[in-house]
């Protein structure tokens, strides 16, 4: 009987021990941030009342994280054992606390007082990719404050400094040339201008204006232009205007110019007349058997020289030999002769006396240049060149020869011929005349010029 209660109660022990047992599981799984690795950590036990793992027990785990993803994932566990079941559910979090990164394309914006400049600026987020779109930009206190958060709410903030400055000095743009000629009498009206700052943009309306011109005296006058910005940065420029009179009927002085025209004439020397006719400028023209009579006899009527150049203009026939080349020059001669009334005593030799095109018969420029002189000619060539066989730009050829314009005789050598060449005409006279040169025809008087024979 004591042996059936021992037994009873021993078994009542065991029964209650094992009545209170019971799962415990424990998860130390943590949260865990965009794309880093998730570890499970899950242990599962079967405790007695006393808190003893008697068992480990294996755990089922239901559900997944997706560390690609942020969110909240809810995960299952559970263990089982017997009669026994236990079942926990946790929530996983996937989070980013990583706040996008603002890049600029300067660490301090230089900028006009009176503007703020820009920044040029990328926003990446280690989550969100590009998210420029979402960056706002806005100026407070000189400094520049870019702000942008990504979708988890981590804000990125950057402040980028403005320095406000301008050393840059306004531009002054004159309308119409920076040199002007104005004949005496002549009224000077200014062509106008532009000023532009790089910070204030047009800022013609401050342009002050120095200088008077008085048309009525001839002379160099300056007109000066200035403007100042705001930063006191200023710029001048000057436009010059020339008053000059007529061509002086004056005696030749030291500063002459003799303009000649070789080739022609041609269509074009009635307008070259007209414009020399302008200015009162007598030229020399070196005839040919071109054009027509009747320029010919405008020229020589209106004072200008007319001198021999050649008939043909053919160096293999001119320069055949002495004979062929007089008789060419003869033919010239009647012509001048039966439009004008008389002879010419002046001569341009076809090429100019240091021609090298009458090589093939050796010495005949060394024979013809004595020649000539013996028969009563006084033959020129040319210290000036307006190199207007190579170009018909009249700007350029005009300058060709007012770059090579000195004190003394200048010989010009143009041709009517080209149409570009005769409309040079105009600058060369306007710039002769305000820099103190006389124009003048040549004749048998005149200085000659000479180049050095190389035949
Ligand atoms: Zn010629």
């Amino acid at each position: 009987m004591k042996k059936v209660v021992i037994i009873g109660v021993i078994s009542s022990v065991i029964l209650f021990y094992i009545l209170t047992l019971k799962i415990n599981i424990t998860v130390e799984s943590n949260d865990v941030k965009v794309f880093d690795n998730y570890n499970e950590n899950v242990s599962s036990c079967l405790e007695d009342i006393l808190g003893f793992c008697i068992l480990k027990l294996p755990v089922n785990i239901e559900g997944n994280v997706d560390t690609n993803i942020i969110g909240n994932y809810k995960i299952k566990y559970e263990s089982k054992i017997l009669f026994k079941n236990k079942m926990i559910e946790k929530e996983i979090k996937v989070y980013d606390d990583e706040p996008p990164v603002i890049t600029v394309d300067k660490e301090v914006i230089e900028s006009c007082p009176n503007k703020n400049g820009d920044v040029s600026y990328k926003a990446v987020d280690n989550y969100d990719n590009d998210i420029t779109d979402k960056v706002t930009k806005e100026v407070i206190n000189n400094k520049y404050i870019l702000k942008v958060s990504d979708s988890s709410n981590n804000e990125t903030v950057l402040e980028i400094p403005i320095e406000y400055k301008d050393d840059e000095k306004p531009t002054i743009k004159l309308n119409g040339s920076s040199i002007v000629y104005l004949k005496v009498g002549e009224k000077y009206d200014e062509s106008g201008y532009t000023a532009t700052d790089n910070c204030l943009g047009d800022i013609t309306n401050r342009v002050k204006i120095s200088g008077i011109v008085d048309s009525n005296k001839e002379g160099k006058y300056t007109i000066t232009y200035s403007v100042v910005d705001d930063l006191n940065n200023k710029i001048e420029t000057t436009r010059t205007v020339y008053v000059y009179n007529k061509n002086p009927d004056v005696p030749i002085g030291d500063k002459v110019i003799y303009l000649t025209f070789d080739d022609g004439p041609s269509n074009y020397t009635n307008n070259l007349l007209d414009i020399l006719k302008e200015y009162n400028v007598k030229a020399t023209f070196f005839v040919t058997s071109n054009g027509s009579d009747s320029s010919i006899k405008r020229a020589y009527q209106e004072g200008h020289s007319i001198g021999i150049h050649s008939y043909s203009h053919n160096y293999n026939e001119i320069y055949k030999s002495e004979e062929a080349f007089f008789n060419d020059i003869d033919k010239v001669n009647n012509r001048i002769k039966r439009i004008t009334g008389e002879y010419s005593h002046i001569l341009r030799f076809a090429g100019g006396s240091s021609n090298t095109v009458s090589r093939f018969n050796k010495g005949i420029m060394t024979r013809l240049s004595k020649e000539v002189e013996l028969r009563g000619y006084k033959y020129f060539d040319w210290n000036v060149s307006a190199a207007d066989t190579a170009t018909k730009d009249s700007s350029k050829i005009a300058n060709n020869v007012i770059k090579s314009l000195k004190k003394g005789n200048n010989i010009v050598l143009q041709h009517d011929t080209n149409y570009g060449s005769v409309q040079a005409v105009e600058e060369i006279i306007k710039y002769g005349l305000s820099h103190g040169y006389v124009f003048a025809s040549l004749n048998v008087t005149s200085p000659t010029v000479h180049h050095a024979i190389n035949n």
